[in-house]
C-alpha cells in the first residue's frame, strides 16, 4: 500500500450505510427560526467552529478539522450548561486557509481575506438577531491568525456593541500531549492525538487499514523549530510555507495507530475546559 492508502474498491458506499451520527445539543443550523428565537431568551453567546477541508493522511477524512471544531463547540456548550451558563453552537466556518496542502487531492484552499470576511459576517448576521458574544473555536491552525483579526473586526464593525474572541487551543496540547498520549515522539497533524479525537465522533470515517506511522525529523536539541506559526511549537515566526507533501508524503505525521477513543475524550476535556475558562472570563457578564 502506497502513501495514498488506496483500496481497490475505492470509496463507494451504500445509501443505507451509516457514515456518522451527530450527537449533542443542536447547533443553530439544526434549529428552526422559532427555536432560535427561544434560544435568544437564554443566551447571547455563539461558539463558532472554524475548520477547513484538507488532507490529514490517508486514514482521516478531509473534513476532520470541521468535525472536531463542531464537536468542541457542542461539548463546550454542554459543559457550560452544567454550570448554568448558556451558549449555542453556530454554523461551521468550513472553508479555511491551507495553501501548503493543495498538492493533496481534495484539499480546498480559500484566500485568508475571504475566510476572515466570512468569519466576520457569520457574527454580523447573528448580531442582527441579538447575539453579541462570539468565540471563534479553532479547528485548523492555518486559520488561527485569521480568527484573531476577524474577532477584532467584529468589535470594530459593531462599534464595540459585539465582542468576539479567538480561541487557539494548540498550546494546551503542548501541555497535555506528553501526559495523555502513548507516543513518546512528536505527534502532530493527523497523528495519535487528532486521530483519537476523530475516533470519538466519526469512527466509521477513520480508516484503520490505511494508518501508517510517519515522524518528522526532529530539530537538533535546543534549537527552535524554524518557521513555526504555532504557539505549541515555538511560534512567533511567520514565513513561507513548505509544500506539505515535501514535509510528509502521507499528509500527516505521528502514529495514528496508537489512537483510542479514551484518549480522544481526555483531549477534548482538556481542550474544552481551557476554552471554557476563557469564555467565562471574557464573554460572560
Ligand atoms: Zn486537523
Amino acid at each position: 500500500m502506497g502513501p495514498s492508502g488506496a483500496t481497490p474498491e475505492g470509496g463507494g458506499t451504500e445509501m443505507n450505510e451509516v457514515l456518522y451520527e451527530v450527537r449533542g445539543p443542536k447547533a443553530l443550523p439544526e434549529m428552526s427560526w422559532s427555536e432560535v428565537e427561544e434560544v435568544l431568551k437564554t443566551t447571547r453567546i455563539v461558539l463558532v467552529p472554524c475548520g477547513t477541508i484538507e488532507a490529514h493522511g490517508p486514514h482521516l477524512p478531509l473534513n476532520s478539522d470541521n468535525i472536531q471544531a463542531d464537536y468542541m463547540c457542542r461539548l463546550m456548550a454542554t459543559k457550560l450548561a452544567a454550570e448554568g451558563i448558556h451558549a449555542v453552537t453556530g454554523p461551521v466556518m468550513c472553508f479555511g486557509n491551507n495553501p501548503e496542502k493543495v498538492r493533496f487531492p481534495g484539499t480546498l484552499h480559500f484566500s485568508p481575506g475571504l475566510v476572515q470576511t466570512i468569519m466576520e459576517e457569520i457574527c454580523l448576521n447573528l448580531f442582527r438577531y441579538g447575539f453579541d458574544r462570539f468565540a471563534f473555536v479553532m479547528g485548523h491552525g492555518g486559520n488561527a491568525s485569521i480568527q484573531d483579526l476577524a474577532a477584532q473586526e467584529v468589535g470594530v464593525k459593531t462599534d464595540g456593541k459585539a465582542k468576539a474572541i479567538s480561541l487557539n487551543w494548540l498550546q494546551v496540547t503542548k501541555e497535555v500531549y506528553p501526559k495523555l498520549l502513548k507516543s513518546t515522539k512528536r505527534e502532530g497533524h493527523g497523528g495519535e492525538g487528532e486521530t483519537s479525537r476523530v475516533l470519538v465522533h466519526h469512527p466509521n470515517l477513520v480508516r484503520r487499514e490505511a494508518m501508517v506511522p510517519y515522524y518528522l525529523e526532529e530539530p537538533p536539541a535546543g534549537e527552535e523549530v524554524p518557521y513555526s506559526r504555532s504557539p505549541a511549537y515555538g511560534g512567533g515566526v511567520g514565513g513561507p510555507l513548505r509544500d506539505f507533501r515535501q514535509v510528509t508524503p502521507y499528509g500527516h505525521y505521528g502514529n495514528p495507530s496508537l489512537a483510542t477513543v479514551e484518549t480522544g475524550h481526555a483531549l477534548y476535556d482538556a481542550i474544552c475546559d481551557w476554552m471554557n475558562r476563557v469564555v467565562k472570563r471574557d464573554l460572560v457578564d
